[in-house]
This record gives structure tokens, C-alpha cells and sequence, in this order.
């Protein structure tokens, strides 16, 4: 037997405050998806984490999100990091979600290969330049990514920094109303990593993103 690295036990912990915190909304934990962001992890975390049920996973980069993919096929894959728009087709071929779709020529390229997509929001203001289309700009968006042919799943954003999380979840769900005036189908909410993911559930968060509070700390960087 392995040493126990605490994997098991950090997953239990979070199902069992994400079941906690949706409750505590009056929410379904049912309807709370736990996508465990794996980049720069090995695949046999990966793997790991499959046997102990994991379904949903998260990856923020290609060509390491494709090999990935290309391991564990019975898996649901979502891209979650900033998408370049030349990688976009091949990226669509392997992630089931695409969490990141933020401009006209990013959905444009994606089209042909028609991908569950995340509208996503920058609640900074512009302030980072690390992607997400500013709020006034959502309803455009969204309404072009309808036409295109790919299934608008909801909104995502990332909490900015220094900024109490519940304020800019609520503002996130804000843009989700105003989104479903053009797209009603829209009713997903792609919000939550390790240190917020109980203020996303709260605002209505669908879909959490939790990495390392799952995974235990990343790997440096290659
Ligand atoms: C890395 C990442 C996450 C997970 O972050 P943790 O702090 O490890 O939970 C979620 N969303 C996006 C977009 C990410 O890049």
C-alpha cells in the first residue's frame, strides 16, 4: 500500500461542504456539478481521482488538456483557461465544455465544431487583461454565439482579487439574468474555485471549479 497523500480524504471533505453550502441555500446539492481542475497535474492523479468517482475535469491548457482527454475518454473535459482563437478548432474536438468564450471571433472559430459553451465575464473591469467580455457586452455575445450553432450552457467568471467573492458572484448572476433575455436556455453559472466555491453556491453557482483544495497543491510550472 501507498502512503496516504490525504487525496481521498480532501476529496470527501469538499463534496461534503459543496452538499453543506447548497443546502444551506436551499439548493439541491444535486444540481451542483464539481469540476476538479487537474492542469499540471499528473495523469495519474487524474486517474486516481476517476476511480473515486470523479466524472467532471478541468484543464486550462492545450496541448496538455488534449493528451489528457486523450487518456481518460469516458471522462466530461472542460477548458477553463483563456482559449488563443488559432487553437480554438482543435480544442473544441476534445473538450466537451468550453468555460472561456469571451469575443465574436473566438465563437466564430469555434463554430464548426459545435462545443457546450460558458460565456465568460470579467467582473475586474478590465483590470487584469486575463480574459472574460465586459458585462454591457454579454447580451451581444450571447446572442451570437446562439447564432453559431453552439449551446450556451450560462455564464463564468473568475472572483477578482481584494474583492469580497458573494459581491461579485451576485453581480456575475446579475449578467446571467440580463444573458437569458436573448438566451433562456442559459441557466448554468460556471463560478467557485477552492477558496470561494461556498459564496458562488450561494449566489447559484451550477458548475464549481476546484483545483487544489482538491488535488492538494500544483506542481511547479514546467
Ligand atoms: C486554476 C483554475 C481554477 C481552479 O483554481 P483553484 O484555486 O486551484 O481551485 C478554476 N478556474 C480557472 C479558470 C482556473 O484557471
Amino acid at each position: 500500500m501507498t502512503e496516504d497523500d490525504g487525496l481521498e480524504g480532501r476529496l470527501q471533505q469538499v463534496r461534503g461542504r459543496v452538499a453543506d453550502a447548497a443546502r444551506a441555500a436551499g439548493r439541491d446539492p444535486g444540481e451542483v456539478v464539481t469540476i476538479v481542475v487537474t492542469k499540471f497535474q499528473p495523469l495519474a492523479l487524474i486517474e486516481r481521482l476517476a476511480a473515486l468517482g470523479v466524472t467532471d475535469f478541468g484543464e486550462s491548457r492545450h496541448p496538455e488538456a488534449r493528451d489528457k482527454a486523450a487518456a481518460l475518454p469516458d471522462a466530461t473535459w472542460h477548458f477553463v483557461g483563456q482559449l488563443q482563437t488559432n487553437k480554438a478548432r482543435q480544442v473544441a474536438r476534445y473538450a466537451d465544455v468550453i468555460h472561456s468564450v469571451d469575443r465574436a471571433v473566438l465563437v466564430d472559430a469555434l463554430a464548426p465544431v459545435p462545443t457546450s459553451a460558458f460565456l465568460e465575464i470579467d467582473l475586474t473591469g478590465g483590470a487584469t487583461g486575463r480574459g472574460g467580455a465586459a458585462p454591457d457586452d454579454a447580451e451581444g455575445l450571447a446572442q451570437r454565439i446562439l447564432e453559431a450553432g453552439l449551446p450556451l450552457l450560462g455564464v463564468m467568471a473568475v472572483a477578482p482579487q481584494g474583492e469580497e467573492p458573494a459581491r461579485a458572484f451576485a453581480r456575475l448572476a446579475a449578467v446571467g439574468e440580463r444573458v437569458r433575455r436573448v438566451a433562456p436556455g442559459a441557466t448554468a453559472m460556471s463560478a467557485g474555485m477552492s477558496g470561494d466555491f461556498e459564496a458562488a453556491i450561494a449566489a447559484g453557482a451550477t458548475h464549481l471549479r476546484i483545483g487544489v483544495a482538491i488535488t492538494g497543491p500544483r506542481p511547479p510550472v514546467r
